[in-house]
């Protein structure tokens, strides 16, 4: 639950616009990743190296303080690749916040002390079992390394969180039985579900992807119907793992991800999507650009303006204002929403 000041700022911005409060923050500290994904372009621009310097980061912490944000998650590229990530979290514990790593797993194992010391939790990305894992990420060895790099962690101290997530795709539908299965082998805490994104300009795709690239990830008519088929065993047989949260999502919520594969095929409407991303977060990109949430327009760049202008711009508040989640093109495709209600606290919200 959340405080009752907390509460009535959340239901200020909902109703103005205007950000009372801004209790999520999505850091891309670096813009490079070590990885070379199937769905995702951001490693192609990998020769141009961007980042957040720490003293960037040190001149937005009076807004984060006064936004009251409580959590930043640490996205990517690989923010490890960071060249002073830990010099970075120290800077942002002063507001004081909740860290959160998004990583490929890949410097999990190098960097473990320092990981356990100035982050809170952990969420890697786990594609599949071992062989479809290694073929989406296109690095040899990559399930290895992130095998590795969990296990560190623990060692490193018994009881960290790790938690991952995974993208389903062409790829590795069919696997689904197996990377619950490697979840466990694992040793993580818990695994979550989306479907890959192939409609907005997000990861590095400013003019988005036509229909070549989107039928290499995406599913067809077959496997729409044979993920239905697997999804549905998947729910009658691992029922501890739903009812333990291993399985974050829901039966339900995971059955909306069918639905969106079939809507993808124009059999039927996209699932309805809940969101007030842009009206309790935003996301700051490697080269300053400030999002709503990472599929929307940039509002502005935060190495050229000061960022509580930018959030808190006639232009930012406009958006927020006519923002219809339900009927705009981009939300209604959303692979990734956040439905944090004004009364609910930021502990597993996203
Ligand atoms: S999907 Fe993530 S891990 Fe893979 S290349 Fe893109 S940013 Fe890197
Ligand atoms: S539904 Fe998706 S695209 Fe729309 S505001 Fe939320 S996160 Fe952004």
């Amino acid at each position: 639950m959340n405080s009752p000041a907390d509460t009535l700022k959340r239901t200020l911005t909902l109703a103005t616009g205007r950000l009372y409060t801004m209790p999520i923050l999505t850091l891309m500290p670096h813009s490079r990743c070590n990885c070379r994904c199937l769905m995702c372009d951001i490693w192609r621009d990998n020769a141009n190296k961007r980042e957040i310097a720490t003293e960037a980061v040190a001149r937005w912490l009076d807004v984060l303080q006064r936004l009251g944000t409580r959590w930043v998650v640490l996205s990517g590229g690989e923010p490890l690749m960071h060249s002073d990530l830990f010099g970075l979290c120290q800077v942002l514990r002063q507001a004081p916040v909740r860290i959160t790593l998004l990583s490929t797993g890949l410097l999990l194992e190098k960097y473990a002390a320092d990981v356990v010391t100035h982050v809170d939790d952990v969420i890697v990305s786990l594609d599949g079992s071992q062989p479809v894992h290694d073929r989406i990420r296109n690095i040899p060895h990559a399930y290895e390394r992130l095998a590795r790099g969990v296990a560190a962690l623990k060692a490193a101290r018994p009881g960290f969180r790790v938690t991952a997530r995974c993208t389903l795709q062409k790829a590795n539908y069919a696997d689904l039985p197996n990377i619950v299965a490697a979840a466990h082998e694992l040793g993580l805490d818990q695994i979550s579900f989306l479907a890959v994104d192939v409609s907005t300009t997000a990861f590095n795709r400013p003019d988005g992807w036509g229909p070549e690239r989107v039928n290499e990830v995406a599913l067809d008519a077959d496997d729409a119907v044979r993920f239905r088929a697997i999804l549905e065993d998947l729910i009658a047989g691992h029922t501890a793992d739903f009812q333990t949260g291993f399985i974050a999502e829901s039966p339900a919520k995971l059955r909306r991800l069918s639905a969106y594969f079939a809507a993808l095929l124009g059999r039927g409407e996209f699932p309805p999507v809940a969101c007030t991303a842009p009206w309790v977060s935003a996301v700051i990109e490697a080269d300053g650009t400030v999002r709503p949430c990472f599929f929307q327009r940039s509002l502005g760049n935060a190495f050229a303006q000061p960022l509580a202008a930018i959030l808190n711009s006639d232009d930012a508040i406009a958006f927020r204002q006519n923002l219809n989640v339900r009927t705009d093109p981009i939300c209604r495709k959303c692979v990734c929403s956040l439905n944090l209600r004004p009364h609910q606290g930021i502990n597993g919200s996203r």
